[in-house]
Parts: C-alpha cells; sequence; structure tokens
C-alpha cells in the first residue's frame, strides 16, 4: 500500500471536505443559489486579501488572473517594469511583451529578494511607469518581497503595483487596501487549498481608472464585464460551480482555523523546514525565504530530478526539483495550504532517507531531529 503525500508548491494537497464540495451535484450558475456561494466566497476572499475591494473569480489558473492584470491596465507602448528574480516574475515581462508593452526588465540574481531601494531607483528612472510588476512569494527560489514597503513608494508615484500574490495569499499576511497595492492576484491550488482552475483578482480605485481607458484587446479577461457581473454576484460566463463550492468550503476551513493561526502555522512549518535542511548540511537558495516553500540547494553531484523521482515513485511523496536554470540543482518543499506539523516529518523523513540512498554523507536524522525541535519544542537527542 502507497499513500501518496503532496509537498509541492502547487498543486497542493486537498483536504477531503473540499473534495466533497465538490462532488455536490452541479446547480445552474445564473440562480440565486450560485449568487449566495459566490458572495460568501467573494467575503473570504476579502479577507485574505485584506481588502473592502470586490475580488474577481477568474475561471483559469494564476497566470489567467496576471494576464488580466496587464491586459486590463496597459495599452500598447505603455512603460511596464517587471521584476525577474525567478519563474514567475520571467511571466510578468513575457506577458507585459505579449501585450506590446515597453517592457524594463529588472533583472535579480535568483534567489535574492527586490529591494525597497532598488524600487524607489526605478520608480524615479521611469516615473512615466505605467506598472510596477512583483512576486510577494517567488515559488521557484522561495524569496520573498517586502510588498508593504514598495506599496509605500509606488502610491506616492503614477506607477500602479501589480502583485503576484499567488504562493503568499493564505499563507502570509496580506494586507491589499492598508499597504496600498493596486492589483493582487492569486490562485486556487497552492496556499487556497483547492484544485487548479480559479485565479482571484482585486484592484484599487486608481487600478480602476486604468482599467477604464486601456486600449489593449481583452474579452474573457476584461475586467470591465466581471465588475458589471460580479454587482449582482453573477460570473461573465458559465461559473465553474463545483470548483467555487470546493473553495467555499476551504473558505470556511480557514475562518474556522483563524487567519492569525494559519499565518503562524505556515511560518512554523517553514521554520522547521529550514532548520531541518540546515541540520544536514545543505544550504537554503532564498536569502530572505517565504513560508510557503523551502527551496534548497542539493549536495554536490545529486540531480534532484533523480531525488523527485525516487520519493515520488518509492515512497509517495512528491517534493519539486528546480526550474529554468536551477532545474536539477535545487529542490523544493511546498509546506502551504492543507499541510500539519505531523505532514511534515514525513516529508523532512524521506528528503532524508533518499538523500541518504543517493549517497549523500550526512548525519542521518539530523534534519527530523532539527524539526520536531522546531514544530514541538521535543529534542530526540
Ligand atoms: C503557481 C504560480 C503561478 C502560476 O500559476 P498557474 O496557476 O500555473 O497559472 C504564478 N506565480 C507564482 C508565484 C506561482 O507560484
Amino acid at each position: 500500500m502507497k499513500k501518496n503525500y503532496m509537498f509541492t508548491p502547487g498543486p497542493t494537497m486537498v483536504p477531503a471536505e473540499v473534495m466533497l464540495a465538490e462532488a455536490e451535484p452541479i446547480i445552474h450558475h445564473r440562480t440565486p443559489q450560485f449568487s449566495e456561494i459566490l458572495k460568501e466566497v467573494g467575503e473570504g476572499l476579502r479577507e485574505l486579501f485584506g481588502t473592502d475591494r470586490d475580488v474577481y473569480i477568474v475561471t483559469g489558473t494564476g497566470t489567467a488572473s496576471m494576464e488580466a492584470a496587464v491586459a486590463n491596465t496597459c495599452s500598447p507602448g505603455d512603460k511596464a517594469i517587471c521584476v525577474r528574480g525567478g519563474k514567475f516574475g520571467e511571466r510578468w515581462s513575457e506577458i507585459a511583451s505579449a501585450y506590446r508593452c515597453n517592457v524594463v526588465d529588472e533583472d535579480l540574481e535568483w534567489g535574492r529578494s527586490f529591494s525597497p531601494e532598488r524600487a524607489a531607483e526605478l520608480l524615479s528612472q521611469h516615473p512615466d511607469a505605467k506598472i510596477l510588476c512583483i512576486t510577494h512569494s517567488e515559488t521557484s527560489t522561495g524569496a520573498l518581497t517586502d510588498v508593504e514597503a514598495i506599496a509605500g513608494l509606488t502610491r506616492k508615484s503614477g506607477t500602479l503595483l501589480i502583485v503576484d500574490g499567488i504562493t503568499s495569499v493564505g499563507v502570509h499576511r496580506v494586507e491589499m487596501d492598508k499597504w496600498g497595492v493596486d492589483i493582487i492576484v492569486s490562485g486556487s491550488q497552492k496556499g487556497c487549498m483547492v484544485p487548479p482552475g480559479l485565479s482571484f483578482i482585486a484592484a484599487s480605485e486608481r487600478a480602476w481608472e486604468a482599467i477604464q481607458s486601456s486600449s489593449s484587446p481583452r474579452y474573457y479577461l476584461d475586467m470591465r464585464a466581471m465588475k458589471k457581473n460580479w454587482s449582482d454576484y453573477q460570473t461573465p460566463y458559465t461559473g465553474p460551480v463545483s470548483l467555487i463550492r470546493a473553495l467555499r468550503k476551504a473558505l470556511e476551513m480557514m475562518r474556522e482555523e483563524g487567519l492569525e493561526n494559519l499565518y503562524e502555522r505556515h511560518r512554523r512549518l517553514a521554520e522547521a523546514s529550514r532548520a531541518a535542511m540546515k541540520a544536514i548540511g545543505l544550504n537554503l537558495v532564498a536569502d530572505n525565504p517565504v513560508n510557503g516553500v523551502t527551496s534548497v540547494h542539493a549536495p554536490d553531484g545529486i540531480d534532484t530530478g533523480k531525488l523527485t523521482k525516487k520519493m515520488r515513485d518509492e515512497y509517495g511523496v512528491t517534493i519539486a526539483g528546480g526550474q529554468g536554470h536551477l532545474k536539477g540543482k535545487i529542490f523544493r518543499i511546498g509546506h502551504m495550504g492543507y499541510v500539519c506539523k505531523e505532514d511534515l516529518l514525513v516529508c523532512i523523513s524521506a528528503v532524508e532517507r533518499a538523500l541518504k540512498e543517493l549517497g549523500y554523507d550526512f548525519e542521518f536524522g539530523a534534519g527530523v531531529s532539527a524539526a520536531h525541535s522546531a514544530l514541538f519544542g521535543v529534542h530526540l537527542t
């Protein structure tokens, strides 16, 4: 018998309660019943985003909402500063190019965080920039960005701040309104513990001015249609009824846990995971790490493609390898969403065993021991 554990930074494990909600009989999307569900889900999303603005649900994964953010705010030729510190930051730049923006790429070494100081420099060099696109939690490297500090700068400038919060919403505290973020997007299959297929987007008042006046072509992702329909809790096209039911259940579970506890749990899991990796002699990829994923440099001579395959196929424990130029060189442990302290011990022990079998020489058990200490204050040795 083998059980499958997913410690991937998306998609993530889905609670049985959420899967059961998804399995409920279909209802029509143009009904008061469905509108009632949308209204409730909208409330839950607003809490997670830290906003009084409406949060729209897009049928499409996180990238769909990223595309919506650019397509709706920029007109061809508008200047877009895109921070590329990893795979997802690069995606901002690709989307902005596709919409014919005048793209200013800000390249960072992968693993480094975009600093508020650098943001200030860029904003003064490019006062004409329409948007600044950043990644709150760069899942490919595990680096965290100080969105609050950067929003403090953009809100005083004419540049809109667009944030990829796909692996931060539901993991880290997000305060869209207080911080002054203009657009933030997230997705269903990361911290929200729902299967892939939905994404979420909210826009500030000044972002709405840009949305109304953008001349970029858009149809399915037109936020004006989302807004119009949301005013009576409708979706512009057929609503993804089952996924939204799943989301309603997941949001209910998050609310039951309490947002403070939710963020604290992620902080603990991240702390334990980092301590475990350091205890077995490995280095983290990020200087300033996020709480949803731990990115780790593999020991010399170990290909993380082999590591992840062994763990998945032999132990039933899935973690992620590296992306882009870090493929084969790093591995990533996802601990966002439906992951508890006990689960993390399963993951750490599986990582240790696989590394041992692949020939890495270290004090076997030191990672699990460090995780125990960090999670429970219990010391094994
Ligand atoms: C997963 C992810 C995305 C994109 O997600 P899709 O859902 O695959 O479209 C974008 N940004 C970040 C930071 C992510 O983790």
